[in-house]
């Protein structure tokens, strides 16, 4: 091992054998690894899937799971403290309840989540939370059957909301549905979000829609936030929600039904300065921004016999690369070549 490697593997603290932490040249402190399981899906949402044919990623390309688990563990010692699985449809994995298990037991790893379309979870909703699973996001964008098949091209609203009655069964300790608004498709239901909400006592995360390669992105099918919280604020009692600094959303209760909504706004009003998290895509690479190109792959490093203090170098060196800030999505449209669904959202 050279010098600059030691540096960068310096530990804080030589008890606890944690690693000099993913700090990026912007001062960020690095917590959260957001994981990308698959590029596949069994939904072809229309703003995240194209309809151009894509290229999907050999499975022999597609991190093993154990390969997974042994990249959480480097990511702990260097500070990761957060995990969420998403994809692509991460249930559409084989073994996904014991990959649970074990990111869990990772030393370090306080809190595991994951981001689904809800199909398997009326079936695994259980079985997740038993292996230690904390949270949930359920996409669902629109409460209206018709309209749910229309966005899902094809998918069925039923088992979702089946899943969503199963996962609150389960008592996962958080549990939020995303709405990717989308404007003239279901910009008409944010009112029936907040109610559904408000009577489940639940919490709804409304989504601005973002540009991803083939998904028909312009200025005009985005609902602004403030246009979102204005029009609920005509209704509804919006009250504020004190977050922790690096969260996404900006968080509301609606009066006092107990339910909240949240707002993620990376399109008017983003929330780069205070970013926590570093991506791994499905086939190994490490992606410092949703907007940046996915680079360093960790797969290769391990695949050619790197040692946990190299690939911890690899991703120190990766995350220097991280900018300040994503430009305006008209700037920036174009600069991928990747769905959403192959991003890993
Ligand atoms: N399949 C899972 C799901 O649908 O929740 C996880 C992967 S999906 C890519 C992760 C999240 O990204 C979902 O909440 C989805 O709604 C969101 N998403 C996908 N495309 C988007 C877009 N163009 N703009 C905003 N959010 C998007
Ligand atoms: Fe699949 Fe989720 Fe993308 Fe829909 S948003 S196509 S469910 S990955």
């Amino acid at each position: 091992m050279n010098e600059k490697e030691l540096d960068i593997l310096t530990k804080v603290n030589s008890d606890t054998q944690v690693w000099r932490p993913l700090e990026d040249k912007f001062g960020r402190r690095h917590t959260y690894l957001r994981v990308s399981l698959t590029d596949r899906c069994n939904f072809r949402c229309v703003y995240c899937m194209p309809t151009v044919e894509m290229e999907w990623i050999p499975r022999s390309e597609v991190l093993t799971l154990e390969e997974v688990v042994r990249l959480v563990k480097v990511f702990a010692r260097l500070g990761i403290d957060k995990v969420r699985l998403t994809g692509g449809e991460p249930t559409v994995r084989k073994g996904l309840t014991d990959l649970i298990r074990d990111i869990k037991g990772v030393p370090g790893i306080k809190s595991l989540h994951m981001t689904t379309n809800g199909s398997t979870l009326a079936a695994r909703a259980g079985e997740y939370r038993g292996a230690g699973l904390d949270g949930l996001n359920v996409s669902m964008d629109s409460l209206r059957p018709e309209r749910f098949s229309e966005i899902t091209r094809g998918a069925k609203i039923e088992p979702v909301l089946e899943g969503l009655a199963a996962a609150r069964q389960a008592g996962f300790e958080t549990l939020k549905v995303n709405v990717v608004v989308i404007n003239g498709v279901n910009d008409d239901e944010i009112i029936d979000f907040v109610d559904y909400a408000a009577a489940t006592q639940s919490h709804v995360r409304f989504i601005e829609f973002m540009p991803f390669l083939g998904n028909g992105w312009n200025r005009d099918h985005v609902l602004p936030y403030a246009e979102m919280k204005r029009r609920i604020a005509e209704r509804r009692d919006l009250l504020p929600i004190e977050t922790e600094p690096s969260a996404v959303a900006k968080e509301f209760a609606i009066g006092d039904s107990g339910g909240t909504v949240g707002f993620v706004t990376s399109v008017t009003d983003d929330f780069c300065r205070t970013c926590n998290r570093v991506r791994l895509t499905a086939e190994g690479r490490l992606k410092t921004c949703l907007f940046l190109a996915a680079k360093e792959s960790l797969r290769d490093a391990m695949r050619a016999g790197a040692s946990d203090e190299d690939l911890a170098e690899s991703i120190h060196v990766g995350l220097q690369g991280k900018w300040a800030g994503h430009p305006s999505m008209e700037k920036w449209i174009g600069s991928d070549d990747k769905a959403m669904v192959q991003i890993g959202g």
